[in-house]
């Protein structure tokens, strides 16, 4: 197993504060900033740097939101409703398959709890959010979808009235059912196939093995989760990419130890003027300041081998940097100027960007590296693979590891209908990109 190694560098333009958790030393600063602590020669040593976590989070957030953009862009309304449609369709015969009306009952909940309840017109392309979105005519379109994909038996099973609350539920979760990105803290996140273990047995696993099967986010034993979380981990799924704490490089020591301090104050909103009570003090990092760390990646799967090999992370790794470059405020008080940063990955940030857009990057990721292993529809063009082969091989593998033989008639029944539903989603998915 070869670790690839990148160095990283980030230079503060404007005042930078990553803060310290409060009330872990006394200070006499209210907001001290981050400090590592390391013993040396026999003392304590702080030194202020950057945490991990921070530029992990930024380089993340970075990442899939322009991966959902790219997603967004690229899909007409149609082609969403459509895809939710397969989506539900799916779990629909899926119960039927499975005798087991609870699985619905579990998906429903899975869709009336989820935190990112997003308006309809808020994730549409542009050109399509220019009139006011009617939500109930969103669901009837949505439910035409699943009522022409869906077999009858498995629909009177179901119950309409059923199946109709699930497609007014899923307007409300669209960012939550959108291909090829999970929302990795909701109820639909990225399942690692360990998933398959529990198929049918238990219920939230199985409605979240379906959807994200159904919206390309995986593709069971081939590519475990969506192109995001690949990069950055998942629930159950170590993070490939690993940071480390940024420290202050070479010549940028004289800063320590005294950082400058500022003394900011809340406003009163009835007297407009300074709150009583609200003056604090707070310490930053001034600009011009050099940091250093490195990020490690650590391939295990053959899609982690080309995308290191290809030179394809490295791209993508620098493509972000950009991207954050003067953009994207990192630590406290962002709204106010503070946090802004140059990253550079392999040297010091430079000023001028020849490189690929980060959109054009993601794209070609998707294509040439993401579809290429997960797309089943590729897969049978080029091996002379079946999708039935395929089925058997998934559904094998599930068997050795201790599945009775009418269960596993079940299991195979289950899942030939998921992968029929993902096929349709396959297609839309390859005329778009
Ligand atoms: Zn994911």
């Amino acid at each position: 197993m070869r670790i690839c190694r990148y160095e990283i560098y980030v230079k503060t333009i404007t005042p930078l504060h990553v803060g310290q958790e409060m009330g872990t030393k006394l200070s006499i600063i209210d907001h001290r900033v981050y400090r590592r602590v390391k013993y040396e020669s026999g003392g304590r040593v702080e030194e202020v740097s950057i945490p991990a976590s921070t530029i992990k989070g930024v380089f993340r957030h970075v990442f899939e939101d322009f991966l959902r953009s790219l997603v967004i862009d690229r899909l007409c309304l149609d082609n969403i409703l459509e895809i939710v449609g397969r989506v539900i369709a799916a779990v629909v015969d899926v119960c039927y398959v499975l005798n087991d009306r609870a699985l619905r009952d579990q998906f429903e909940r899975m869709l009336a709890t989820t935190q990112n309840i997003v308006q309809p017109s808020f994730i549409l392309r542009e050109d399509e959010s220019l009139d006011l979105v009617d939500t109930g005519e969103l669901a009837r379109r949505v439910y035409s979808y699943v009522i022409s994909n869906v077999s009858s038996d498995a629909r009177s099973f179901v119950g309409e009235e059923n199946i109709e609350r699930l497609c007014k539920l899923s307007i409300l979760c669209l960012q939550e059912l959108l291909p090829l990105v999970c929302e990795p803290v909701g109820n639909f996140c990225c399942v690692p196939d360990t998933a398959l273990l529990e198929f049918g047995s238990d219920r939230g696993q199985t409605v979240r093995f379906i959807v994200n099967t159904v919206l390309l986010r995986k593709t069971p034993l081939r590519v475990e989760v969506c192109p995001s979380c690949i990069l950055f981990g998942a629930t159950g799924l170590a993070s490939r990419l690993r940071f480390k704490d940024l420290t202050l490089d070479e010549g940028s020591k004289v800063v320590e130890p005294v950082l400058p301090i500022v003394t900011r104050v809340a406003i009163d909103r009835f007297t407009k003027a300074a709150k009583k009570g609200k003056l604090f003090t707070l310490e930053y990092v001034p600009p011009g300041v050099m940091f250093k760390g490195e990020i490690y990646f650590t391939p295990l799967l053959k899609i982690d081998y080309e995308l290191a090999g290809s030179g394809m992370l490295e791209k993508i790794l620098k493509a972000i940097a950009y991207e954050i470059s003067g953009k994207v405020p990192i630590g406290k008080q962002g709204s106010v100027g503070y946090g802004l940063v140059k990253i550079g990955i392999g040297e010091r940030p430079r000023d001028s960007n020849d490189d690929p857009s980060l959109m054009d990057v993601i794209r070609e990721y998707i294509v040439e590296f993401y579809l290429k292993e997960a797309a089943l529809l590729e897969l049978c063009k080029s091996s002379r693979m079946n999708i039935r082969d395929y089925v058997d091989h998934v559904v094998n593998t599930v068997a050795r590891l201790g599945l009775s033989g009418s269960e596993v008639n079940k299991v195979r029944n289950a899942i030939e209908i998921v992968i029929d539903h993902r096929l349709a989603v396959e297609k839309i998915i390859a005329n778009i990109l």
